[in-house]
């Protein structure tokens, strides 16, 4: 039997699932996290079997404990015999900058690129690097494959990836839009294809990751041609807590009336903006939720979003010449009927997009499908995402992980 673990290592925590592979399964056997790695209190959640089962660990010193930690509970709850069992890591990892427009198997030379591009994602990079390097020290000649969250935007024109800046930066620092959350945009443009009964060579996709985190991309015939984030995940849609795309001269402006330097306002366009910013709470449905109240920021916030998300998919269907879908997926394309119908409703005239209300209010809590009348000119689908499973399936393909029937 062939196990995959697929993680995602934070500065002091460690997401995990453990998938089972074979030619014709593929099956999430446990997951869970450990929070407050090297910090006082911490905590290690696994489910298995349907069951959640949360442990108190008096002590995670850093990732290699809690990697130690976690390979004791596989063996001890039963969940696997041995941990041989494990043929493959993957790792989530944020930033590759220009380097790889694949996953690839970590060894001495892509960690060197991963530690290379580090201050283009400084807060996850070096995060992501301690969870290989624990993984690759735990489970000796077990392959560790690197899964970037820039990669699959890596095929953009240089049209449509460069900043008009002055080109020294791009030589000099690699300043240019890279576009995040690529993982998820693969899966679905993948599944999206799958779900036509077309190969994704043969189709145009536009995919809107909307989450507390929010994209969308161009996917053109299986490459995509823009994105929505830039150099880091702040540009693009309003989001839980980012502003997205805004004029760079307000940072001056309020450095100055404000009295604080460039760090302190970036902080806030990243951490205390977007929903946050309007509402006090980045959470999507509590913004909802208040706006259903009465409240007008609330309303204007939600209004904001759509209307962006909506400009995003009229530019890139002027773009690609066409769509065949519209994907929405993560926390609110997901689960949001609301935001769904809004953004449809306004494109309708354009683009001759209709939904079925119905089918749209169908789609929520992991269930997908597609929500487009069969008149819609654009097929709109919803595809819960899975990154886990994305990431496993690269540790088989870039590992050459043999499977069992
Ligand atoms: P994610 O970052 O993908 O986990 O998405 C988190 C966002 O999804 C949060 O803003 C949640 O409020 C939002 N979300 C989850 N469930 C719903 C729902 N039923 N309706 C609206 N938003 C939701």
């Amino acid at each position: 039997m062939s196990k995959i673990m697929s993680v995602n290592a934070g500065s002091s925590s460690l997401k995990f699932q453990l998938l089972e592979m074979t030619k014709s399964k593929e099956e999430v056997i446990t997951e869970g996290q450990f929070e407050k790695i090297g910090l006082p209190d911490p905590n290690f959640k696994i489910k298995f079997n349907g069951k959640k089962e949360e442990h108190v660990v008096p002590q995670v010193k850093d990732h290699a404990d809690a990697v130690a930690i976690l390979l004791d509970a596989l063996v001890s709850m039963k969940i696997v015999k041995d941990l041989k069992e494990i043929k493959g890591v993957g790792h989530r990892v944020l930033h590759c900058g220009e380097k790889y427009n694949d996953s690839v198997i970590m060894d001495d030379t892509s960690i060197a690129v991963v530690e290379s591009v580090c201050d283009l994602g400084p807060l996850h990079n070096p995060a992501n690097l301690i969870g290989i390097r624990a993984f690759m020290k735990a489970l000796p000649g077990v392959v560790n494959v690197g899964v970037f969250d820039t990669s699959f935007h890596l095929t953009m024109p240089d049209e449509a990836y460069m900043y008009a800046v002055p080109y020294e930066w791009y030589e000099k620092y690699s300043v240019r839009k890279y576009g995040f959350h690529g993982t998820s945009h693969k899966y679905i443009s993948l599944e999206a294809a799958k779900m036509l009964g077309k190969k994704s060579e043969d189709v145009r996709l536009i995919t809107c990751h909307i989450g507390n985190g929010a994209s969308c991309a161009a996917v053109k015939y299986g490459k995509v041609v823009d994105t929505s984030m830039g150099l880091t995940p702040l540009d693009g849609l309003v989001m839980g807590t980012r502003s997205g795309t805004i004029d760079p001269a307000v940072i001056q402006f309020i450095c100055k009336h404000e009295n604080l330097t460039v760090e302190e306002v970036t902080d806030i366009l990243n951490k205390k903006s977007g929903f946050k910013g309007f509402t006090g709470n980045s959470d999507a449905r509590a913004v909802r939720e208040m706006k259903e109240q009465g409240n007008y920021r609330a309303d204007l916030i939600l209004r904001m979003q759509e209307k962006k998300i909506c400009d995003y998919i009229g530019s890139y269907y002027v773009y690609m010449g066409g769509a065949d879908a519209i994907i929405f997926t993560a926390g609110i394309g997901e689960n949001s009927c609301e935001t769904r119908e809004n953004v449809c409703n306004r494109i309708s005239e354009a683009l001759g997009v209709k939904i079925d209300n119905e089918l749209n209010a169908k789609c929520v809590r992991g269930v997908g499908g597609i929500i487009s009348t069969p008149d819609s000119k654009i097929k709109v689908l919803v595809i819960p995402t899975n990154e886990e499973l994305m990431i496993a399936r690269d540790v088989i393909r870039v590992g050459k992980v043999e499977l069992e029937d």
